[in-house]
């Protein structure tokens, strides 16, 4: 890369911005500097270095995916250093995993399914019972034929994205929005647009403008507790997105991971998009134990007008050949025993008791710098920072500081904002946390 003085030189602009933004560059993990040999772009961000003449990179960049920001590699790295309080993993912390209640289920398997590969739907058995979870938990009406079974709701999104979608169509989001399905976007080549977001989730209204204005062939909504603001969208905001998106035959896709996880005292959330549409065939909508059990199961579903959740399903066993029977065993298993309603019981406590560990932290330690929401449900707590913070200098200190919470930049969102998840950490420890980030933001 051009020196600072070139740098400067070249495009007009003072030095000691240009030195300003190769340190943000540098803090972010974008380009590492040595001595003698200048700045160049990280080689971590390609990989492997060329060896033999294989330029590895050529292949890399030439292909249609496009990685996560350099940035959340650079705060997974500093969650998993030693010692660090993680506000910034969307995961639950082991202990409230249900591995227990797992290991006991797996002892009394028995594989009632033939081990050849799956039907790329899922089985019809594993589908019945994910459409009785899906009637008694969420209200939602899903005939098993309209269910696909994904590896996460992840899956579900990349199969959404690229099956049902061609680069350069325009889709609508939150903003801001999950970081993970703004990368599958960019990766299958679509153009974004945020629609405006305030405690009670998006404003309906903008579908309008984005419609008349881009055209946009799908929104991807995630209405309840969302990641990364813990907001929920009101009831009449619900029926207000459908009515609109009904009117121009805009089809919803609903992300739906978090919301049997509503937190002690709050009211429950109003029943999803999908169970609120008249005939529901507007929305696609995504669910996955992961939020509620354990990421490491990757049980995941999609509800589709059965035409489209076969074309899904074609698509996935080209990817995988469907999903694993062994884990459908586990999944049918867990559902059908029960169990998993104590967990549930006893997550949604553990994470009020974050949730509000946190809270009085927050006033304690950063009532005069930062404004938040208060989470009613979910992972999530999403605090607005008084001043702007770039981001470089804010992960340069919460790796002195031992501590690492995910930038709103990540999500999209404008201005200074930190999503800080209270699922990862202990009670214990929260209070600490919150300690060295407010040490972060006072020397900042
Ligand atoms: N959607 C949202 C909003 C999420 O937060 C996550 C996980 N962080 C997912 C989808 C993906 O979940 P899964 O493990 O089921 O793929």
């Amino acid at each position: 890369l051009p020196t600072e003085r070139e740098l400067s030189v070249r495009l007009g602009i003072n030095r000691s911005t240009v030195t300003a933004a190769y340190s943000d560059l540098r803090a972010s993990g974008f380009v590492q500097s040595t001595q003698g040999s200048g700045t160049r772009v990280s080689e971590t961000l390609w990989g492997d270095t060329p060896k033999r003449g294989l330029n590895w990179h050529s292949y890399v960049s030439g292909g249609s995916f496009v990685p996560t920001l350099a940035i959340v590699r650079r705060v997974r790295e500093i969650a998993a250093a030693p010692d660090t309080v993680v506000f910034s993993r969307g995961e639950l912390s082991a202990d409230l995993l249900p591995s227990d209640q797992l290991s006991a289920l797996l002892r009394e398997l028995t594989l009632s399914m033939p081990l050849d590969y799956a039907n790329p739907k899922g089985e019809a058995e594993t589908r019945e019972v994910i459409s009785a979870h899906l009637k008694e938990q969420y209200r939602v009406n899903a005939a098993p034929d309209e269910i696909l079974l994904t590896s996460g709701a992840q899956q579900a999104l990349h199969l959404v994205t690229h099956c049902l979608l061609n680069p350069g169509d325009a889709v609508g989001l939150e903003g801001p929005s999950y970081a993970y399905s703004r990368s599958l976007f960019v990766s299958a080549g679509l153009r974004l647009f945020q629609m405006p977001m305030d405690e009670h989730g998006l404003i309906p209204e903008e579908v309008v403008q984005l419609y008349n204005k881009h055209k946009i062939r799908m929104i991807f909504v995630n209405p309840t507790y969302q990641n990364p603001t813990g907001t929920t969208l009101s009831l009449s905001r619900r029926r207000r997105l459908l009515e609109l998106c009904e009117e121009r035959r805009i089809p919803i896709v609903e992300d739906d991971p978090y919301s049997l996880l509503a937190l002690e005292g709050a009211a429950p959330p109003p029943l999803s998009l999908k169970a609120l549409s008249s005939g529901g065939g507007h929305v696609l909508y995504m669910g996955t134990l992961s939020k509620m059990a354990a990421p490491g199961f990757r049980a995941g579903w999609i509800v589709a007008p059965s035409g489209v959740a076969s074309r899904l399903a074609e698509a996935k066993q080209e990817m995988d050949y469907g999903y694993s029977t062994i884990l459908q065993e586990v999944t049918k298993l867990y559902l059908t025993s029960g169990v998993w309603q104590g967990h549930l019981a006893d997550l949604r406590q553990a994470l009020t008791r974050r949730r509000n560990r946190m809270l009085t932290a927050l006033q304690e330690h950063l009532g005069n710098r930062a404004e938040w929401l208060v989470p009613q449900g979910g992972y999530y707590l999403w605090c607005k920072l008084n001043r702007k913070i770039p981001d470089g200098e804010l992960v340069r200190e919460m790796e002195a500081h031992r501590v690492a919470v995910m930038p709103g930049s990540v999500y999209g969102a404008e201005g200074s904002s930190l999503r800080l998840s209270y699922a990862r950490e202990p009670e214990n420890r929260i209070e600490e946390g919150i300690r060295r980030l407010a040490a972060v933001l006072r020397r900042l």
